[in-house]
């Protein structure tokens, strides 16, 4: 019998105070649980999206393929995530992965990868929005948040010891890329 879970990943835009000289771990990943069966990941998303959402989304999945995952586009009818811009101004969150699993086997059976287009503090700033998507396509693979530290998986973009505002990050770290090596 297969029993599906839901699991949320918000990524939340938090403002504050900026603090430097935080201690940074040399070891900074955690996984979520589950992964896909194959490290072939196909993403697809439609034609309505606007034009910086699609070239956002392939750089998404295009930031994990020097690791040993590799995301490539699917077609409507073959695709492991789906991905789409919203409008949602009623959220605190930039970009959100929703999957579900099989419980038992612990590996993923469908995801949504969304970005939000109404946080336009995010959504405009190039170096913002192309770290939250690579975010997302981290949660894609089965990475969990690792907060406070120089690495994509952080879960802010902005604020305090945040991913994008403090560390600047907009690629995977060495740390992101041992994550999703030790995975698949
Ligand atoms: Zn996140």
């Amino acid at each position: 019998m297969r029993k599906k879970r839901f699991k949320l990943i918000a990524c939340f835009m938090v403002f504050g105070i900026i603090t430097l000289g935080t201690n940074i771990p040399t070891f900074a990943y955690n996984f979520s649980g589950p992964r896909w069966q194959s490290s072939t990941i196909r993403y697809y998303y439609e034609n309505w999206n606007s034009a910086r959402a699609q070239s956002y989304i392939r750089i998404g999945g295009n930031g994990w393929n020097s690791t040993d995952v590799n995301f490539i586009q699917g077609t409507a009818s073959n695709y492991n995530v789906y991905c789409s811009e919203v409008m949602n101004p009623s959220v605190d969150w930039t970009g959100i992965t929703n999957s579900s699993y099989n419980a038992t086997t612990m590996l993923f059976v469908s995801q949504t990868i969304q970005l939000n287009a109404s946080k336009t503090s995010t959504w405009n700033n190039n170096g913002a929005l192309q770290s939250v998507a690579i975010h997302e396509f981290g949660h894609s693979l089965g990475l969990a948040e690792y907060p406070n530290a120089a690495v994509i998986m952080n879960p802010y973009t902005s604020g305090t010891n945040s991913r994008y505002g403090t560390y600047g990050i907009t690629t995977i770290q060495s740390d992101d890329r041992n994550c999703a090596n030790a995975r698949y």
